[in-house]
């Protein structure tokens, strides 16, 4: 995994701009009817018969990616993954994307390609059509920026604010697991740099690894909820952390929320990895970022639609504003819930 074992090397300056585009994006298919026209024209066209969702999220070398550890083809895929996200985080579903990159000529077209590979994969997976992008070129590392655009009716769609003193937090899945997954590649990276013939056994990481490497957005949650009759009160996607996304949804909802430590869903590597690492595993969990599952607040009345399902757990609940936010702990203690996410102005 940390090595780059493509070979071959083709300089993008001797393609040029066009040539360059065409060949990234020659395997794109269209497969929604709302997608009118693609690639290729000043600027695609699309028709929803719902009113549409547009999010954009830019991923910088350095910043969010290290390419020393993350496959090129791998950081294709998240790209479309986090921008996917904050799609179904509204109730939305995705139909379409655009991507901009700048890259630097320092890489070849063969390593774009394995990052469009990722990208198409994506797609593909998703069921979202690439209408589009810009390409140009950067000075130093490379810069990825993608647009999704999905519907959804406008009675259905979610937003940060509606939560109200009562509802139940939700939350998707499992989670810490990226964060974990990351400490494990920075730890292997620093090993490789002092002996590079150590060939580490990756085995027991493969979920953290996946996790961090290739995270899948929460597509199913919407067709889900909509199967169960249920329209969250308020949503959002966990890309910073559990805490300060609770803090969001406290914020934009002007409430209350308490969070009890012993409903926070944690798969057993997650455990086991952070006592290798002396790390507490309710604090990865609250600030670990990056498990782009969603978390949402059901009015009380929709419990019994949600409870059997082992997608979803019930974590918390909304409390009258003047409560504010707090994680009860196991042995019953009330903690202040302060924003511990990632974020990329933190150094
Ligand atoms: P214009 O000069 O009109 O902006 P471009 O030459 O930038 O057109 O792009 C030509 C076509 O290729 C457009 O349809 C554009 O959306 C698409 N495109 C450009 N770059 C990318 C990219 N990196 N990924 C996907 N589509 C792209
Ligand atoms: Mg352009």
């Amino acid at each position: 995994m940390l090595e780059n074992k493509n070979q071959s090397r083709t300089g993008i300056e001797n393609l040029g701009e066009f040539g360059l585009i065409e060949t990234l994006t020659k395997q794109v298919e269209i497969n929604n009817d709302s997608t009118l026209l693609g690639i290729g024209d000043d600027a695609a066209i699309i028709h929803t018969k719902q009113p549409n969702v547009i999010t954009t999220d830019m991923l910088v070398e350095g910043i969010h990616f290290d390419l020393s550890y993350v496959p090129l083809k791998h950081l294709g895929y998240k790209a479309i993954m986090v921008n996917l996200s904050d799609v179904y985080a509204m109730n939305a579903q995705a139909s379409q994307v655009t991507v901009s990159i700048a890259v630097s000529n320092r890489f070849p077209l063969e390593a774009l390609e394995e990052l469009y590979q990722g990208i198409h994969l994506a797609c593909k997976t998703y069921g979202v059509d690439l209408i589009g992008g810009d390409t140009t070129s950067s000075t130093s590392g490379l810069i990825i920026s993608v647009t999704a655009i999905g519907h959804q009716e406008e009675s259905k769609i979610v937003k940060r604010s509606g939560a109200h003193d009562g509802d139940l937090l939700v939350l998707t899945g499992d989670i810490g697991a990226a964060y974990m997954g990351l400490q494990i590649l920075e730890r292997e990276k620093a090993v490789f740099k002092a002996n590079p013939n150590n060939q580490p056994d990756m085995e027991p990481y493969s979920y953290l690894l996946e996790r961090q490497l290739k995270p899948e957005a929460r597509k199913d949650i919407p067709l889900l909820l909509e199967q169960l009759d249920v329209v969250p009160t308020s949503m959002i996607d966990l890309s910073d952390g559990l805490s300060s996304e609770i803090l969001h949804l406290s914020k934009n909802s002007d409430v209350g929320i308490k969070l009890y430590e012993e409903k926070i869903p944690l798969d057993p590597t997650v455990i086991n990895v952070c006592e290798e690492f002396n790390l507490d595993s309710t604090t990865i969990a609250l600030s670990g970022g990056e498990d782009y599952e969603l978390l949402f607040t059901i009015s009380q009345e929709d419990y019994p639609k949600i409870k059997a399902n082992p997608n979803l757990t019930v974590i918390g609940h909304v409390v009258d504003k003047s409560f504010g936010n707090h994680l009860i702990t196991r042995g019953g203690e009330q903690i202040e819930i302060k924003a511990m996410g990632w974020n990329s102005f933190q150094e």
